[in-house]
């Protein structure tokens, strides 16, 4: 096992590394950004590293910092966390080349299911189910789009090969819109993602989004954790997640998740990784997969009983998985309410300081949130100031306790979005479950006139 970890975030999700390492009895190499000099969870891991100034591109993405901040401090790996540097392939291959390991899957499976052509490809040869669409880039000629747009059905979604972020995505619902449509996302993917390619897919009317959990070994063992639904988005932006997702048969469940396991030992997967679905009709349709730890993963937790950053770990160091596929048992319910600093209606960010702080408890409650009384809530990255959960025996139990939960949580001194959750876990549908991943939109629109 690593006696040291850096670990290349920050935020909660360095504080969630942190004590997957603490637990192993591993040590943890912080690195940070000067924006992040004073915060607590830096000073709580054995070593810390100043990477940059506070932009992103000078600090989170500086790969040289990084790679020299393991190399000072002697750490064996690196763990990329979600966002910043974990989807990418390049700095996989730098942190292996340099003599590190790279807690995630090697840097040609990023490679490969980073370009979503090229994933769904794989995956439609791996005998996983996709959305309908282009059979992968878009062509040249504009008649040709034409043609294929027709041949799938309006309306139609043209998507990024590069996308990400719920970015480099548009919805066309006629012929007259199309190539225009097309152009503009070119462009658009272009400056975004330095990569022009476009596909298209169906636009699903009412899909929900389901997702499924993986782990796989470097011994040729894969399993499934099952599934969360992360359908309450906003802007193509998850809201709020949870497990098991509502109604789904158990069946359909073991043959998506065996699938996806299967899909994972063909291309020699390695680590965590989530497969992400639409779900209508009680049909899978494969979007993209991704290659890292996902901020949701607790919610898989609570209900199965396994640390997922302690898989990775163990996986990246050699080990084979801790489970097998019959030891996955899925317990109860688990909820995650994602909360931002930022105006629950509007969503602008909300940066500064907590003047107060009161994190919720009680049975079935977890936070996990790097912040605190007096912490200054930077304005250089994610909104996102930690996650609420609430297990219980059944779905309802969950909710009852999220509700008793965002009631005691106090956050005070920027806006939060605590109010919109506690709007969500009093709402019927929601209640009932099932919603699509437009409900949480049409929702909002109602509920703020223009
Ligand atoms: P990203 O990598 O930016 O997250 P995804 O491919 O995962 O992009 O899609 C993000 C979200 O966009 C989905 O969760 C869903 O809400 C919407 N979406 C993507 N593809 C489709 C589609 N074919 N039909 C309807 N909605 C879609």
């Amino acid at each position: 096992m690593f006696e040291k970890i850096l670990i290349a975030n920050r935020g909660e999700i360095a504080l969630r590394i942190q004590r997957a390492c603490r637990e192993m009895g591993i040590k943890t190499v912080a690195v940070h950004s000067e924006a992040d000099a004073d915060a607590k969870y830096v000073k709580l891991a054995d070593e810390s590293v100043c990477i940059g100034p506070a932009a992103s591109a000078l600090s989170y993405l500086n790969v040289p910092a990084i790679i020299s901040a393991a190399e000072l401090t002697d750490a064996e790996a690196i763990h990329p966390g979600y966002g910043f540097l974990s989807e990418n392939a390049d700095f996989a291959e730098r942190v292996e080349s340099s003599g590190f390991v790279f807690i995630g899957p090697r840097p040609e499976t990023i490679r490969l299911m980073g370009d979503k052509v090229s994933a769904k490809n794989a995956m439609k040869a791996s005998g996983v189910p996709c959305v309908p669409g282009s059979d992968g880039a878009l062509p040249e000629d504009p008649e040709e789009i034409r043609r294929i747009a027709k041949e799938i059905g309006y309306p139609i979604i043209i998507k990024a090969a590069g996308g990400g972020g719920g970015r480099g995505m548009r919805v066309v619902h006629s012929d007259g819109a199309l190539l225009n449509a097309v152009a503009m996302t070119q462009a658009e993917a272009q400056a975004a993602f330095g990569n022009p390619v476009v596909y298209m897919e169906r636009y699903l009317q009412k899909p929900r989004h389901i997702e499924i959990q993986i782990l796989a070994d470097t011994h040729g063992n894969a399993i499934h954790l099952g599934e969360r639904d992360c359908s309450m988005q906003r802007r193509h932006q998850k809201v709020l997640e949870e497990a098991p997702a509502r109604g789904l048969d158990p069946k359909l469940r073991d043959k998506i998740g065996e699938r996806c396991a299967a899909a994972c030992r063909k291309i020699n997967y390695r680590g965590a990784g989530t497969f992400e679905f639409l779900y209508e009709d009680g049909e899978f349709f494969f979007i993209e997969m991704n290659t890292r730890l996902q901020v949701e993963h607790p919610v898989t937790e609570l209900i199965t009983g396994i640390d997922i950053v302690q898989e990775q770990i163990n996986v990246a160091a050699g080990m084979p998985l801790h489970y097998k596929q019959k030891d996955v048992l899925l317990r109860g319910h688990a909820i995650e309410c994602r909360i931002n600093a930022e105006h629950p209606y509007t969503f602008m960010p909300s940066p500064g300081r907590i003047t107060a702080y009161h994190a919720p408890g009680g049975p079935g409650i977890r936070v996990d949130s790097h912040v605190y009384q007096n912490y200054w809530v930077p304005s250089h990255y994610d909104s996102m100031i930690g996650k609420l959960l609430a297990y219980g025996t059944t779905r309802e139990q969950a909710i009852a306790r999220m509700r008793t939960a965002l009631m005691e949580m106090i956050v005070e001194g920027v806006n939060t979005n605590i109010v919109l959750h506690q709007a969500l876990m009093h709402d019927q549908n929601f209640i009932e479950g099932g919603t699509s991943i437009h409900y949480l939109e049409q929702k909002l629109a109602k509920a703020t006139p223009k």
